[in-house]
Order: C-alpha cells, then structure tokens, then sequence
C-alpha cells in the first residue's frame, strides 16, 4: 500500500501507563478507580458510565498535576521510531484515547503524530470539576474517528491498521485492514489478526502493506 493510516491506541499501547490510574493517584483516588475499573472490565458498567464515575472521583484535584503526570508517562519503547517509520513510508499516524486530551495533546505534539482524539478532563477555578467535556471517546467514537480520518486522507480502510490493548479497541480493530493486539487482554489477542507480545511498537513496521487473510 503507498498511502496508509496506523491508528494507535494510547495507554498501555503508545505510553506504558494508564493516565486514569496516574491522575487518581494524584487525587488520592486509586482506591475507588481501581473498583471501578474492576467493574467495568467485569462488564457490570459500560464505558461512558465507568468514566464519569472514576472522573467524578477527580474533583477538586488542582489542575497543575496535568505538568506532573505528563512528565510521567513514558513512551513505549519503539513508539518515536514507529512514527519514523510512518512518515518515511508515506503513512500517517493518529492516536484515539479513551484518556484525557489534557495529557494527551502535549505527548501527542512532541511525538509528531498527525492526528489525535481524546476526552476533555473539565477545569474550574484550577481544578478538576470532576467532569469531562465534549463527546466521550468510547469503543465507537474510536472506530467513527478512524472512518472520518481516512475519509478525509482518502485512503480506504482496508490501508489502515489498528493497533490496541483493551476491550475499547474492539471497534476500531474490527474496521481496520489489520488489526493489532499489542501485550493485548484475552479477548482482545483472540480477535486481533497479529498479535505483538513484546514492548515495542518499531515492530508494527513490519506489517505496513500485510491485509487480513
Ligand atoms: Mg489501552
């Protein structure tokens, strides 16, 4: 394929982190997260209502901890040289995030991606309101962000691939060309056409031009 998306997932897959767990930390939180995180993946809640409840758990949190966390997260190792890779091959790449633009769009920038999507953590008076704002990025906000991008590069979703960790990924792997489980949850790695099982995202070039069978 000459033109091509790689539309990445961001925790666990393009940082090593979960920026939920990291801000919950700050917030003195990671107890109740970590319940609720429980619950979700038990599917008892679904994703919109999983994150209302553990941002609700944010509120009143000083804003400035956003500076703190972004210092924290690391990239996966290969994530700079995926990009690289991408852009010398004549692709683009994007990130879809369940998580938070706040940390998000800076990590985003430095990295050089083409694009990106994530839910907006709402700031009043210097601290979290324990909101979010704008349209949640859920399971198929993630898929409908994959469409509208390649929609608009004019590249057919059969030259995309998705790479992701978590039950959120699902929809977006499932329209895309290829789909990548990346140190993948079960039922993820079960559904993925490749599966990559070590830290390191310089290996997805290895599948740029590979299609389903
Ligand atoms: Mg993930």
């Amino acid at each position: 394929m000459s033109r091509f998306i790689v539309a990445c997932d961001v925790d666990s897959t393009l940082i090593n982190e979960e920026v939920i767990d990291l801000l919950a930390a700050a917030a003195d939180s990671h107890t109740q997260v970590a319940a609720l995180t429980e619950r979700a993946m038990r599917g008892e809640m679904d994703f919109a209502e999983a994150l209302a409840q553990r941002v609700a758990t944010l509120r009143g949190t000083p804003a400035r901890v956003i500076d703190d966390i972004v210092g924290a997260v690391s990239l996966t190792n290969g994530a700079r040289q995926l990009v690289h890779s991408v852009h010398a091959a004549g692709g683009f790449i994007i990130a879809v995030s369940g998580g938070f633009r706040e940390i998000l769009d800076p990590i985003a920038a430095q990295l050089g991606l083409d694009a990106w999507v994530a839910n907006g953590l709402e700031i009043m008076d210097g601290a979290f309101s324990g909101r979010t704002y704008g349209p949640v990025i859920d399971a198929a906000a993630k898929a409908n962000f994959l469409t509208a991008y390649a929609k608009k590069k004019r590249i057919p979703l059969s030259d995309t691939i998705a790479v992701g960790d978590g039950a959120n990924d699902l929809a977006m792997m499932n329209i895309a060309g290829l789909s990548v489980g990346f140190c993948a949850k079960p039922d993820v790695r079960q559904a993925a056409d490749v599966n990559i099982d070590v830290r390191d995202l310089s290996l997805v070039a290895s599948l740029f031009g590979r299609r389903a069978s």
